[in-house]
């Protein structure tokens, strides 16, 4: 479903760019991995699910910058190999219509509200959530595993 109101904001291609060149320089904080069971490696980039034999890399992203309360670097995939980010900004990304939770955030970074959403309700939710004027932007992240997923931004 298309949607007027917000809009998706994968990860940036240089921060994908930048995990590539970092991993193979051997860095310690990221791991190449080969992906052995698909819905396990989610890529921040092209916001598809990794298929099983497709290499990975695994490394610590600050989602909410330092130097704010809630300030928060985890987790996340990206494919190790080029891939074309995430283009369909005005459509929600079939591929995670379950499994994540909505964070607001106002523009201190402060989270004001949150939601576990059904498939079915994605939208309606999100458009709710901006709603209020103080929502600067809504994260989605893992309900299991809690990693950022995507940023949604006004449109
Ligand atoms: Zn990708």
């Amino acid at each position: 479903m298309k949607t007027s109101s917000f809009h998706i904001v994968p990860l940036p291609t240089e921060i994908a760019d930048s995990a590539r060149r970092v991993v193979n320089a051997g860095a310690a904080d990221h791991a190449l991995i080969t992906v052995d069971s698909p819905g396990s490696s989610p890529c921040r980039h092209c916001l598809r699910w990794a298929q099983p034999g497709e290499r990975v890399i695994l490394f610590p992203y600050a989602a909410i910058p330092s130097g704010h309360p809630y300030s928060e670097t985890g987790p996340i995939f990206v494919h190790a190999n080029e891939c074309q980010r995430y283009s369909a900004t005005d459509e929600y990304p079939g591929a995670f219509r379950n499994g994540r939770v909505f964070r607001a955030y106002d523009s201190r970074y402060n989270i004001i509200d949150a939601e576990v959403l059904n498939a079915s309700e994605l939208e309606a939710v999100i458009e709710r959530l901006f709603q209020n004027p103080d929502t600067a932007f809504v994260d989605a992240r893992s309900v299991t595993h809690g990693c950022f997923t995507f940023r949604v931004e006004r449109a």
